[in-house]
């Protein structure tokens, strides 16, 4: 929602300063998903809103909803035609998960990532970030789902810091007490691991948490995995990591997809440990395990018996490290699995 066109709108109608008030209210307090429902603002008004700020950047193509229902894949059509995917995740009894996408495909190829395979089409606006909470709030209070949703990660289709401008504006929106009021610590910002991106992003988000994909813990094989890494070997992103953590004390979440043969050997964790530990300060650093999910590529998964056995090696060596639980994986809304496929729908918004 872009308040400002509808401040301007509202301006040219000379309507009254409290008719904003009333529109962020109903749009961000109740999730309206029309201006026909702010019965409290005049027949014309409403009217003139809805073509001058509509209430969301995009039209939503199709929701896909697992069977058990913790989580949901939406396709969302933007103004251009264009589309991306975004993703509402149920992780635990109470707890909803929005997974926002910050582009339209990606420009840096992770290998075993479906998005990458897209190539970077065009980054979003801050407006088209945002509204995808908006959008899943929508479809919570339409679907009767009780519980909040006030936990957002920036993990779905793009790297968030190569469109920093845009990101830094969604964020705020999310963090505002009159819009969204998302608290800091329940959002996490997720990375290749961008330097001067993770400089400027603890400057002006001290209180939002960072992720980091780090996949494999040597040069050689990230580079493979993460191209990113020829540009910012592992000593490059290692310090920017412990600036980071220098300036706050504030945790790191280092996501780690395990890649059967690839990245999962003991030789791996060997790595994993030497690099956690060169870090400094290892309680500071927390390492997701997460079991990949089938896409395009040629990768295959670790098998969970495996995948455990591999966290124990980082526990045994004093890391603190879970498995992270794999959900989505059914509606191909899964990590690394976006990548606005067209395939049938399974319910309409
Ligand atoms: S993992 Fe993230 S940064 Fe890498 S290609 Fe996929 S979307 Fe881009």
């Amino acid at each position: 929602m872009d308040l400002k066109a509808a401040a301007a709108a509202l301006k040219g109608l000379h309507a009254p300063a409290f008719r904003l008030d009333q529109v962020r209210r109903a749009v961000y307090g109740q999730t309206v998903s029309s201006y026909e429902e702010i019965s409290v603002l005049p027949l014309d008004l409403r009217q003139e809103l809805a073509g001058a700020a509509p209430i969301l950047s995009f039209i939503p193509r199709e929701i896909k909803i697992a069977p058990d229902g913790r989580a949901r894949k939406a396709a969302l059509v933007l103004r251009d035609g264009k589309a991306v995917e975004t993703v509402l995740l149920k992780p635990s009894p109470q707890r909803w998960t929005a997974c926002l996408s910050t582009q339209v495909g990606c420009a840096f190829g992770c290998v075993f990532c479906a998005t990458g395979l897209m190539g970077l089409e065009r980054d979003l606006t801050g407006e088209e970030i945002s509204d995808q909470v908006l959008f899943w709030r929508q479809h919570m209070r339409r679907e009767g789902l009780q519980d909040r949703l006030d936990n957002v990660v920036y993990m779905g289709m793009g790297e968030p810091l190569a469109n920093y401008e845009a990101v830094a504006e969604s964020l705020r929106s999310l963090l505002d007490p009159r819009q969204h009021g998302i608290g800091a610590r329940h959002i996490s910002v997720s990375t290749v691991g961008i330097p001067d991106g993770i400089a400027r992003f603890a400057e002006d988000f001290p209180q939002v948490n960072l992720a980091v994909s780090l996949h494999a813990a040597q040069d050689d094989l990230r580079s493979r995995l993460v191209p990113a890494n020829r540009a910012f070997p592992l000593a490059k992103l290692a310090r920017a990591m412990e600036e980071y953590v220098g300036r706050g004390n504030r945790k790191v979440f280092l996501e780690y997809a395990l890649l059967s043969g690839v990245n999962d050997r003991a030789g791996d964790a060997q790595d994993l440990i030497a690099f956690v530990r060169g870090l400094g300060r290892t309680e500071l650093f927390h390492i997701n395990l997460i079991l990949y999910n089938p896409t395009q590529t040629p990768f295959e998964a670790t098998a969970e018996p495996e995948a455990r056995r591999f966290q124990k090696c980082l526990l045994d060596a004093g890391l603190k490290v879970t498995v992270r639980q794999s959900l989505g994986a059914e509606v191909r809304g899964a990590c690394g699995q976006l990548i606005a496929d067209r395939s049938p729908d399974v319910r309409q918004p």
